[in-house]
């Protein structure tokens, strides 16, 4: 009978508390209100899947040597993305056509060469100092062993040219007369490859604080299907959304119901999950910062990681699609009109 006396209280109290926390979460649900939904649809679409494609088989292709990083075929997928805001006269966030944040040899271990990452930029009109960084990796592999080039389209092919293609929507906006009310940094990472060295150089040097960094979308292969969804090919796995700020999480859900309707699958979010995922790209460093992340990712496929990864086994639709999501997800970030909060800040959880 005791027992059971001082299990009831601790169910009551256990539900009390749970009810409490549910009515805040559905507070913080209900708090997030879409901005601007006619442009975001407007611009989103001029991200095309017949633009992506041009962008990947360019990026993807002999040319870029595998994009190995230090080596030849890196500097020239780096210089095609300069030459890129270059010609879209989007801005770097340093003076004039310099691009490349550089990562010196002595950063790197054994023989890789100095390196870069990639940097453009869309300064905000009314709170240019807060921050959004898209990110994705610009390096990859290199030539194989047996001396094929591994072509990366959807790793990170896929994510880089994602990013091309978002960064040409905000700026279309832009010159259109609505440019974001926050900051964009499009981030093009390199040495992701050999253990995500290019997100640690940044978040150890970066060129915004860290502190105004309110959020970083990353993108790491979203062109393809995996063998789990063969048959429901609408989907994305999404990682991290809820780790840092359920806001980030309930926006990224919202954008999505209200405009794309893709099937969000969190299964690769589990903090259980085996392959841990939320580990093993670069929104990692940022998130090791307290900077709640998005990673975007399709999972893994037949020719993950080898020379077979072509620009012709890419899904250009659903790349389109998602990188439509990518683009809506940041437009709110940047336009709503509270700064994104970390749970710890959130006023609604506390
Ligand atoms: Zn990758």
């Amino acid at each position: 009978m005791k027992a059971f006396c001082i299990l009831s209280v601790f169910t009551l109290l256990g539900t009390c508390a749970t009810e409490k926390y549910s009515t805040k979460i559905e507070n913080l649900k209900n708090s997030i209100k879409l901005v601007d939904s006619t442009k975001v649809v407007k611009y989103a679409n001029t991200i095309t899947s017949k633009e992506l494609s041009k962008h990947l088989y360019k990026f993807s292709s002999d040319e870029f040597q595998g994009r190995e990083v230090g080596e030849l075929g890196q500097k020239l997928a780096a210089n095609f993305l300069k030459d890129y805001y270059i010609n879209e006269e989007i801005a770097s966030p340093y003076e004039g056509s310099n691009y490349y944040q550089i990562i010196p040899k002595s950063f790197f271990f054994k023989d890789i060469k100095a390196s870069e990452n990639v940097l453009a930029f869309i300064k905000g009109s009314e709170k240019p100092e807060e921050v959004i960084i898209i990110s994705a990796h610009l390096d990859h592999l290199g030539i194989t062993e047996d001396g094929k080039v591994n072509h990366g389209a959807d790793d990170d092919g896929s994510g880089t040219v994602a990013i091309m293609e978002i960064a040409q929507a905000f700026n279309q906006a832009k010159r259109d007369g609505y440019g974001p009310k926050r900051s964009i940094l499009f981030l093009h990472l390199t040495a992701e490859e050999i253990g995500k060295m290019g997100s640690e150089f940044y978040t150890q040097h970066p060129v915004f604080p860290l502190k105004n960094t309110i959020a970083n979308l990353n993108i790491d292969m979203i062109g393809r299907v995996d063998q789990i969804h063969e048959n429901n090919e609408n989907y994305i796995y999404l990682i991290g959304s809820n780790r840092l700020s359920k806001e980030l999480h309930y926006i990224s859900e919202t954008v999505n119901n209200t405009y794309y309707n893709i099937n969000i699958d969190y299964r690769y979010n589990s903090e259980r999950d085996r392959n841990q995922y939320y580990s093993r790209s670069d929104h990692y460093n940022f998130a090791k910062h307290g900077i709640p992340v998005i990673f975007y990712f399709n999972g893994e496929h037949e020719d993950y990681h080898k020379s077979t990864d072509t620009p012709d086994k890419i899904n250009y639709a659903l790349l389109q699609k998602r990188a439509r999501l990518i683009f809506a997800t940041a437009w709110q970030i940047a336009n709503q009109p509270n700064r994104l909060a970390t749970d710890k800040e959130n006023v609604l959880l506390k």
